[in-house]
């Protein structure tokens, strides 16, 4: 059954507290963009190595976590409420998503050859997006421009958002005004693939769709990242070529997989999501404990923390023993 329907989110417990990280956050963006100029190794240092490594974690336990403080959001948000502008119509919701997953795709590679190590370009960048979110913000309702829809990170909040951990409050919208028709985040995570899915949920047509191809290929797109390494910019064609050749074959592999054991979406997709996350956890703990200079044990506690979080993520996930059996039973 299509669940397009957007109750109102439940209104934030301590609305004043979320006001302040979020004046917090755009803080603390201003001060890296500044620290990027002036300061850089410093300040790659801690986005690199401390904030971001975080992020997976964060949308594990619930992407709101996240989404009530990103400064993005916040500005997104502050430009549409100056002007109170139209929805999203809802012909362009598959474009819109399948722009972001394509500056993700974009975007995460260029690290290796751009953003891990040269502070202004990256601090030119995030100003570049910032300016995106305030003019598609100021373009349409609420979060429906950019939000919502073409930010590079929601189709990563989507899949490790998918059975938050804790529940949480909307601290931009007290009331929705459906900004956008379906999949917002905000109101409900664990309906948000589903509602982006639609139909093709229930046949393996979902692996044909923008957001299914993506988590379908997200294992390999973590991998090959984490295979290439940093270096100049003449190195951008053969770190592109690398990614994209895992990507492709974890998007086979998939599709081989699903179909060999016929799996239902909702279980592949939380599988997919897991194994992302895992490959992710299992290289950075690594990359992390080299570059903050960490006791070599670091490696083994950070594997561990987040392996145990995201068992505790997939057991959230499968619900009451009756849904764990009809998922294992293929229900499709
Ligand atoms: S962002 Fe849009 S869809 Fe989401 S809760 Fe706010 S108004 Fe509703």
């Amino acid at each position: 059954m299509e669940t397009r329907t957007m109750k109102p989110p439940p209104s934030p417990p301590s609305g004043h507290l979320w006001r302040i990280a979020q004046a917090g956050g755009l803080g603390v963006t201003l001060l890296l963009i500044l620290g990027l100029f002036r300061a850089p190794g410093t300040a790659l240092r801690l986005l690199w190595d401390v904030a971001i490594p975080l992020l997976p974690a964060v949308f594990l336990i619930n992407p709101k976590l996240w989404r009530n403080v990103c400064p993005l959001g916040t500005l997104n948000m502050i430009a549409s409420s100056r002007r109170r502008p139209g929805k999203l119509p809802d012909r362009w919701l598959p474009a819109a998503g399948i722009t972001g997953i394509f500056l993700l795709l974009l975007m995460v590679p260029a690290r290796r050859f751009l953003f891990n190590e040269n502070g202004p370009v990256l601090a030119v960048t995030i100003l570049a997006v910032a300016l995106l979110a305030l003019l598609l913000g100021a373009m349409f309702s609420r979060k429906a421009g950019f939000c919502n829809s073409v930010c590079p990170v929601l189709p990563v909040e989507r899949l490790y958002g998918q059975s938050p951990l804790l529940n949480l409050g909307n601290a931009h919208c007290s009331a929705c005004g459906q900004c956008v028709s379906r999949g917002c985040l905000d109101v409900a995570p664990a309906k948000s693939i589903p509602q982006i899915l639609g139909t093709s949920r229930l046949s393996h047509n979902w692996l044909q769709t923008g957001f299914g191809a993506f988590a379908a290929s997200f294992p390999g797109f973590v991998l090959g990242y984490y295979l290439t390494t940093n270096g100049p910019l003449d190195t951008a064609g053969s770190v592109y070529f690398t990614i994209a050749l895992y990507t492709l074959a974890s998007y086979v592999l998939t599709q081989i997989v699903v179909r060999t054991l016929n799996l239902g979406a909702e279980l592949a997709v939380r599988l997919l999501g897991a194994l992302a996350i895992g490959l992710y956890y299992w290289f950075a703990s690594a990359v992390v404990t080299e570059h903050l200079g960490l006791h070599d044990g670091a490696t083994v506690t950070i594997r561990t923390l987040a392996f145990a979080l995201i068992a505790l993520w997939l057991w959230r996930g499968s619900g009451s023993p009756a849904d764990t059996r009809r998922i294992l039973l293929h229900s499709r």
